[in-house]
């Protein structure tokens, strides 16, 4: 049975054709480096993970891609306006401090996160701002194929007119965003459903020079030239949050597809919303988690993994502190048959073979993986088959097979045989910048800013203490 998979772009569940057979190129939207991830962010990631898992164990030589966007989209204005805004990150630019450092303390921790919730390293996180050339040289492509247009002093244009495929992902055609509400009018543009390619703002934190003027990418650009340059320019699976579909997707199809360079991805794959207590995920009401928020309530790597997974990526989440109780104990349970598994299995007598419920029970979980990875059925097929072993513990070899059997289930779900990292000694590299900020500012006086960093630290559980002898850390207990 080959791997299936609900493609937005066809509105209809594909059975996974690769490009080139035995091959699957892959490119997940990353993060956006100016805030912590949150656990929405990781239900997207998770998506991009479960996929490259199923791939590795279906055998394919599978190519994973994921984008950094470190282009800050913040301009010396919203110093001003602070308004929605991580407030380290607006002190730090009061500051003066590079918004690229800021970027990469952000890059560092999803990457711990990635570590944490145990996804597998892609093969490559390309950062936008290593890649400025690559998106001049593609916006020079559609430029001379008359996709996009110049406006001096302002920048360069998608010309969405001259796309007839326009809307092909979202149903967001011309003529439906037409009748739909209101568009703000710019007399810049041609249309006003035209995107930036390239925006000149002498205000933007970041900036490079380019043929139109000193300025800086638009966002979308970004995904279309980089997935060139690390998959080509036809490749297999392009993934997502929902929230991606319309403008980010539509928008990389016009450009990837308008600069010529193939028939862009085949198969999208969008993960739905996920809800906190019903709500709409947000800092202001309160109900927003970070990674870093669960792990400080004592949850560990691979239980909010497990609880991020569990439900298919295509439903609604809606996540909750006592789904994720009920969740750990769940995960718990699939750990407890693995430790008394490995116990019975010491006393292994060769020669168990195979064991046809255990085989059909890998058929069933391998089947409703294949089907659009529908992790819930298969987890209800493991939890089924976990809650018989315990009954009936088997002992030796058939113990060791009844052992295979959950590590080829935890080859896709990583919840059963991963070991989390016991919280290290070491200051992560974005806890020892923040010390070493904190120093700078209370070397200034800037004692506001230094106790705003401490509330950070400690939200961190790293308890700052200044003695006579200096400042020390301590973790909290
Ligand atoms: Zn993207």
């Amino acid at each position: 049975m080959a791997l299936r998979l609900w493609n937005t772009l066809e509105n209809r569940q594909v059975e996974l054709e690769p490009v080139t057979a035995g091959e699957v190129r892959m490119y997940n939207c990353g993060p956006t480096v100016y805030s912590d991830p949150h656990i929405g962010n990781f239900r997207s990631f998770l998506l991009g993970d479960l996929l490259r898992r199923t791939l590795d164990q279906r055998g394919f030589k599978t190519t994973q891609v994921m984008n950094i966007t470190d282009v800050g989209h913040l301009t010396t204005d919203d110093v001003a306006d602070a308004s929605g805004e991580d407030k380290l990150e607006k002190r730090a630019k009061e500051e003066g401090i590079d918004p690229f450092e800021i970027a990469r303390r952000y890059e560092q921790m999803f990457h711990d996160n990635a570590l944490q919730l145990h996804l597998k390293q892609a093969h490559a996180y390309p950062r936008a701002t290593d890649h400025i050339p690559e998106m001049i040289q593609m916006i020079e492509d559609l430029l001379k194929r008359g996709h996009a247009y110049t406006v001096e002093g302002v920048g360069v244009y998608f010309r969405v007119h001259s796309f007839e495929k326009y809307g092909c992902l979202s149903g967001n055609t011309l003529e439906n965003l037409d009748s739909g509400s209101r568009i703000e009018v710019d007399d810049r543009k041609e249309s006003a459903h035209d995107f930036a390619l390239w925006k000149i703002d002498d205000k933007h934190l970041m900036q490079w020079d380019s043929p139109w003027g000193r300025g800086f990418p638009g966002w979308h650009i970004e995904c279309s030239a980089m997935s060139l340059k690390y998959l080509g320019g036809t490749f297999d699976i392009h993934t997502g949050g929902e929230d991606n579909i319309f403008p980010h997707h539509e928008c990389e199809i016009a450009q990837s597809v308008g600069a010529g360079v193939g028939e862009f991805a085949r198969v999208w794959v969008h993960a739905r919303h996920l809800l906190v207590d019903g709500q709409k995920m947000s800092k202001s009401q309160g109900n927003f988690y970070t990674i870093n928020d669960l792990v400080e309530r004592g949850f560990r790597g691979h239980e909010i993994r497990y609880s991020l997974i569990c439900n298919h990526y295509r439903q609604p989440m809606n996540f909750t502190i006592e789904g994720m109780d009920g969740d750990t104990k769940a995960v718990q349970r699939l750990r407890t048959l693995r430790n008394k598994l490995e116990e019975a299995s010491a006393e292994s007598t060769p020669g168990a073979g195979a064991d046809p419920v255990l085989d059909e029970a890998t058929r069933q979980f391998d089947a409703c993986v294949d089907d659009d990875l529908n992790i819930s059925g298969a987890l209800g097929v493991l939890h089924d088959r976990v809650r018989a072993l315990g009954r009936d513990l088997p002992r030796g070899s058939a113990a060791v097979r009844a052992l295979d059997f959950l590590r080829h289930c935890d080859q896709i779900l990583a919840v059963i045989f991963v070991e989390d990292e016991a919280p290290s000694d070491d200051l992560t590299d974005h806890q020892q910048q923040r010390i070493e900020q904190r120093e700078t500012a209370r070397n200034e006086r800037n004692w506001s800013l230094a106790d705003e960093i401490r509330d950070l630290l400690l939200a961190e559980g790293i308890v700052i203490e200044d003695g006579a002898t200096g400042t020390t850390w301590s973790r909290q207990r």
